[in-house]
């Protein structure tokens, strides 16, 4: 448990944290919705023959028409109704609009307030883990930005490059004033990340003849080593690779799930790199001392 008087950012600071996430969650919906989109149209503008494989998004039927993070506004899909300021509150005007649209009475997604309330929470442990200042501040934007990385990737199958290598190279950047370890460690760690999933993506593919995960996942495992350095990347193998067999065998065992699917291995990673982050040294102590 959190020792609250062991705090190092204020108590009265933790809200702000908290209300701050709650909105920028609210954003990660855009982020989520639209970046894949904006992908898929610049895919499909380079290539014509792509459709099959793309979802149903109308935005993707008119290429002409301007579409990113920030236009069209938000709007109901079904109705095109706009979104009023006050229908755009994290998770409380889910709750007063019943997950309903206010005009046509199509149903929203849980999805929105799950992320919005998620990305909220996640914050508000690392707020209670971190000092205030720079560490915190940069620790929020790794948590945001792995929480929108994972729900494309359930989504879509794909890790967008401009995400995990921006992540790449923030951590890099940050590192090179040792914010988190040091350059070294860091660059060492960016490199191993990246190599050591390559290695086991041509293992699996020599001894099945089948892609176990995608280039993303090696840039996404890049991207925690040069954040937290190379001494986390094998508790970071350990526990995605643990969660992710445990989720697999579930879904095949309880749901029936189809063991040729592809499963998306980014949240898996994305969620041990998380808990590394928090606790890691906690974690390879323990497993050192079962060793
Ligand atoms: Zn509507």
């Amino acid at each position: 448990m959190v020792d609250l008087y062991a705090l190092q950012t204020p108590v009265v600071l933790i809200p702000l944290v908290v209300i701050v996430s709650l909105l920028v969650g609210s954003f990660l919906n855009v982020v989520i919705l639209r970046l894949p989109i904006m992908l898929f149209r610049e895919w499909k503008r380079e290539c014509s023959t792509l459709d099959d494989n793309l979802p149903k998004h109308p935005a993707l039927d008119d290429l002409d028409a301007p579409y990113n993070l920030v236009k069209p506004d938000s709007h109901c899909r079904n109705c095109q109704a706009p979104v009023k300021p006050w229908q755009n509150i994290p998770v409380v005007s889910f709750l007063l609009l019943r997950g309903k649209c206010a005009s046509c009475g199509t149903r929203i997604g849980w999805r929105y307030p799950v992320v919005e309330a998620a990305t909220g929470l996640l914050s508000l442990v690392v707020a209670l883990y971190f000092p205030w200042g720079w560490p915190l501040a940069a620790m929020l934007l790794f948590t945001w930005l792995l929480v929108a990385m994972s729900v494309i990737d359930i989504d879509h199958q794909i890790l967008p490059d401009s995400m995990t290598l921006g992540l790449m190279w923030i951590g890099l950047l940050l590192n090179t004033q040792a914010m988190f370890v040091p350059l070294e460690s860091a660059v060492l760690g960016a490199a191993g990340g990246y190599m050591a999933l390559w290695s086991v993506y041509w293992l699996f593919k020599l001894v099945t003849g089948k892609e176990g995960m995608g280039f993303g996942d090696f840039k996404l495992l890049a991207a925690l080593g040069a954040w937290l350095g190379v001494g986390a990347l094998p508790i970071i193998i350990l526990l995605s690779s643990l969660v992710g067999a445990v989720v697999g065998i579930a879904g095949i065992l309880i749901m029936g799930r189809d063991k040729n699917l592809p499963i998306p291995f980014g949240p898996y990673l994305a969620a041990a790199g998380w808990i590394a982050a928090l606790w890691g040294e906690n974690l390879m102590g323990w497993y050192l001392s079962i060793l």
